[in-house]
């Protein structure tokens, strides 16, 4: 019985066109996040298999592939999650304060989450998180599926910077990408994962 599983998209593939077209929608959820639901499991099953042979000599590369891979299956189930039709506008209320307390306004925030996404070398995310260790919330860049996250942040809304989540529609100009994106971001969903998160202490 597989540990984790694909989840169903919360809407249709073709639902956030124009920004996001149907294929890419399918390719990206049926091919792209399957393969890491799935390369998340074997990990977890030569594990398995290493501790009946009590041979541990590929534990080293079995940790990589599940962290990159159990990586891919969170990024895309929040990232999903994080999109709607017809969304997009301003947030309000808990993640508006928050947001306004962390970064001076949504106009300022929005700009360092641009800067940040259109600036990550090779294939990452653009991340808001909650910091448990302050309160506040950051923005980061994620290298891969799991890679430069500090330590103790947990994810309120991610934007793929994957070429695949994109080059079909936009080729290689980033910044139109993200600012389609915009327009689909679920903020309910966002203020729901805060007041969810916000409670998490860590230290
Ligand atoms: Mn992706």
């Amino acid at each position: 019985m597989a540990v984790y599983t694909l989840p169903e998209l919360p809407y249709d593939y073709a639902a956030l066109e124009p920004h996001i077209s149907a294929k890419i929608m399918e390719l990206h959820h049926s091919k792209h996040h399957k393969a890491y639901v799935d390369g998340a499991n074997t990990a977890l099953e030569k594990m398995a298999e290493a501790r009946e042979k009590g041979d541990f000599g590929t534990i080293g590369k079995l940790e990589k592939d599940l962290a990159f891979n159990l990586g891919g299956h969170l990024n895309h189930s929040v990232f999903w999650k994080n999109m709607a039709p017809d969304a997009g506008g301003e947030p309000e209320g808990d993640i508006a304060d928050a947001i306004a307390d962390s970064f001076g306004s949504f106009e300022a925030f929005k700009k360092q989450f641009d800067g940040v996404a259109t600036s990550i070398q090779g294939s990452g995310w653009a991340v808001l998180a909650h910091d448990s260790v302050s309160g506040r919330l950051v923005t980061f860049q994620m290298y891969d599926q799991q890679n430069s996250v500090p330590v103790g942040t947990l994810p309120l809304l991610q934007l793929d910077m994957w070429e695949h989540a994109f080059y079909l529609d936009y080729l290689n100009v980033k910044a139109d990408y993200v600012k389609a994106w915009w327009n689909l971001v679920n903020w309910q969903n966002v203020n729901s994962r805060l007041s969810s998160l916000k409670g998490v202490e860590i230290v």
